[in-house]
């Protein structure tokens, strides 16, 4: 017997499942259900919903409830989809000169133009392209634009935003001095995860401002920027404390400022991955060194 998730239910379990997704578990098992209870319930109409597929898994969709534990997802260690080509790093390419990527980056906000390349498209206000310094030493990545982005065409004017700007005052930074983007640039619906399509379609296009920005350092926020940037999911847990390299940068990886504001004992862990930037790009910390 098919079985669905009332909208609400449905909703606050994709935000639970995030939630453990962004502290890097990513295993779930479902407890046995007794099938006389499931039995005593009427069937709901089938609708598709709109959950990422590594939630739409048994028991948060329209599969069956069965009665042995099932792995709701694995998505360690998984490659994503294959991406469509993306211009040469630039470790082959030559540097822009600082007063030439501003127009370098209108060059591809004009190349997005009024995008329908992905299903996002249909729900947008306003495309989220990026914010800051085109010659920035130090760049943010995103998952995707919320409500206040969506609205305004600019990342990270939120609440996330909020606490994103005082990460960067906390290293000792403008946010006019950083650049910030997102994986996709148009808001996801009730901010689900971009869908594997999504994130294939619009990240080239990340690519293409990281390679024109040049940052000596990258910043992903969460696990969806970790994936896109490094071309693989793993456990956020494990990327942390450390540096990686992507397209001839170094990549910090650290919690999302929305998953932050749900559990802000993760600040000060968040705060050592920056410091890790901070060390990398040199910078000292202010007097006051601890975002608030
Ligand atoms: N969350 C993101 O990942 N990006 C934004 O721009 C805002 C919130």
């Amino acid at each position: 017997m098919a079985r669905l998730l009332d909208p609400t239910t449905r909703a606050a379990l994709v935000e639970r499942v995030r939630f453990y997704r962004d502290l890097g578990l990513t295993e779930f098992y479902r407890r046995p259900v007794d099938p006389a209870l499931l039995a005593a319930e009427p069937d709901e109409p089938q609708t598709q919903g709109a959950l990422h597929p590594n939630l739409g898994a048994p028991g948060l969709s329209s599969e069956t409830w069965e009665s042995a534990p099932q792995p709701i997802f694995s998505q360690e260690d998984q490659p994503i989809p294959p991406r469509k080509p993306f211009p040469a790093p630039p470790e082959i390419a030559a540097a822009l000169p600082a007063t030439a990527r501003a127009a370098a980056l209108q060059i591809i906000r004009d190349e997005i133009g009024d995008c329908t390349r992905c299903a996002l498209h249909s729900g947008r206000n306003k495309l989220v392209f990026g914010d800051g310094d085109p010659a920035a030493r130090l760049m943010f990545v995103g998952e995707g634009p919320g409500a206040d982005e969506d609205a305004q065409g600019i990342p990270f004017v939120g609440r996330a935003g909020q606490l994103l700007n005082n990460m960067i005052a906390a290293m000792g930074l403008k946010r006019e001095q950083v650049y910030i983007a997102n994986v996709v640039k148009c808001r996801p619906p009730g901010n689900r995860v971009p869908e594997p399509e999504e994130g294939n379609t619009c990240s080239p296009f990340l690519f293409r401002q990281i390679d024109v920005v040049r940052p000596e350092v990258l910043v992903a926020l969460g696990a969806t920027a970790a994936t896109w940037l490094l071309g693989a999911r793993q456990p956020l847990a494990g990327l942390r404390g450390r540096v990686h390299a992507v397209r001839g940068t170094k990549l910090i990886v650290t919690y999302h400022p929305a998953y932050l504001l749900r559990d802000p004992r993760q600040k000060k862990e968040t705060w050592s991955d920056l410091q890790i930037a901070m060390r990398e790009l040199g910078l000292k910390p202010p007097a006051r060194s601890q975002p608030d």
